[in-house]
């Protein structure tokens, strides 16, 4: 079925929850519509997905109308000076720390209209939902849209949320990307790079950070569960691996004199995949990046640099599985008398979402009849510099096929609407 046959086909499906949820589906669809038009190739649909990277004119226009939005819902939205807009709604007790909750704007190129969109324009509805059934919560609850989420702009993701937890690198202000600086674009889009500490937090000014996503993965699709229950966001290890052999002429050199760099990294592809399947867990690893030395179809490859990426929940587990990739690395270079270096590249550590958190998302799905599922993150999130500060917990809804990043990225309206309600449900509990 094309795209665009089964958003018509979709579109004919009855929302499920229209009349029992207090969220107003058509609404929330109608502005995913409108947001879309925002970094839309010209000429194109819905279908032809959006490119809405961070300080583009495509994503001053979409703030502006998250803006409009938080306007019409009531809010007096702030930008703080990393960008970040906030909108602010009062609680029976202005004493108590906010709930926060919200997600991007922001795209990659090419990107898909699910992404980010979703969870900033579902916050916008939860407060339209309180306000029309006239609910005024405890704690007061601030709603985010965070700059740029991807990191397209400035290879370097997760700004906005790391302005506020103090985690931005140093000198990063003054990055120059596609001839813009840093202090520049946050001016376009209403940020202050001269002010930029000011956006910074203290650790627990939030009571809870929630925030609601496409899963961009295909377990939920799959096992056509409604609602997942992020129980973090994964640890990642990055290694950088050198085998150096001896380029040699590829008619002359008997096989048994060979020094192949590129047979040993072939045999260490091999055995990354054995290791990390080697044991129970849904840790993953990959070889993504390969260079072969000369690259040439008559020299037996000399030297071969590649990375090898680890993830998973547990920061242990992945630690202990580098080290015995780095153990079968140093066999193979024996094996086929190689030279191997073998240096940690980057690590990420992981974010852990709140137990407590998870389970009120779980009672609260309950309570609207979705099954649920918990699953980690593979991707980044804000959510994860926000659990630096306080406790956090996302909601995922489905992807279909499992496809993000890419116009083809599509979530089923009435799972938007689930997840909106479940993400409703959840900061009026965690407010009340
Ligand atoms: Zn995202």
């Amino acid at each position: 079925m094309t795209r665009r046959l089964l958003l018509a086909t979709l579109g004919a499906v009855p929302l499920a929850l229209s009349a029992t949820s207090p969220i107003d589906a058509s609404r929330l669809r109608s502005r995913l519509e409108e947001l879309s038009l925002c970094g839309r190739v010209a000429g194109g649909s819905f279908a032809d997905g959006v490119s809405r990277v961070a300080f583009s004119d495509a994503d001053i226009a979409g703030r502006a109308l998250v803006m409009r939005w938080m306007r019409k819902a009531g809010l007096d939205p702030k930008i703080d000076a990393a960008g970040n807009i906030f909108g602010r709604r009062a609680g029976s007790d202005s004493k108590l720390e906010p709930v926060l909750f919200g997600s991007h704007t922001d795209s990659v190129p090419n990107g898909g209209n699910f992404d980010g969109d979703l969870g900033t324009l579902s916050a916008i509805e939860v407060i339209e939902a309180l306000n029309a059934q006239r609910i005024v919560t405890r704690r007061p609850l601030e709603i985010v849209d965070w700059t740029n989420e991807e990191g397209v702009a400035y290879n370097n993701g997760l700004f906005g949320s790391r302005a506020v937890a103090g985690l931005l690198d140093p000198g990063e202000m003054d990055a120059v990307w596609q001839g813009v600086s840093q202090k520049d674009a946050l001016k376009k889009i209403g940020g202050d790079a001269g002010r930029i500490d000011s956006a910074k937090r203290s650790a627990g000014w939030f009571h809870a950070y929630f925030e609601l996503h496409i899963e961009q993965g295909g377990n939920l699709d799959r096992e056509k569960i409604p609602i997942g229950v992020v129980e973090g966001i994964v640890a990642i290890d990055r290694y950088e691996v050198e085998f150096r052999g001896f380029a040699n002429h590829a008619g002359t050199t008997p096989m048994a004199d060979r020094q192949d760099a590129l047979l040993a990294a072939s045999e260490l592809t091999i055995a990354v995949n054995e290791i990390v399947r080697g044991e129970p867990g849904r840790q993953v690893g990959t070889i993504g990046h390969m260079e072969v030395i000369p690259n040439a179809p008559n020299v037996v490859p000399g030297m071969v640099k590649m990375t090898v990426e680890l993830r998973d929940l547990s920061a242990e587990k992945i630690l202990r599985l580098g080290g015995a990739v780095e153990t079968r690395a140093r066999e193979i270079a024996a094996k086929t008398r190689t030279a191997l270096e073998f240096r940690k590249g980057s690590h990420h550590g992981s974010a852990l979402a709140d137990p407590k958190l998870q389970t009120l998302i779980e009672d609260s799905s309950a309570k609207l009849g979705f099954a649920t599922k918990r699953l980690p993150s593979g991707a980044g999130h804000d959510a994860q510099s926000m659990a630096r500060m306080g406790q956090m917990a996302m909601i995922f809804v489905p992807s279909v096929n499992g496809i993000s990043h890419s116009p083809k990225e599509l979530t089923r309206w009435e799972d938007c609407a689930n997840g909106a309600a479940v993400l409703l449900e959840t900061v009026r509990r965690a407010a009340s």
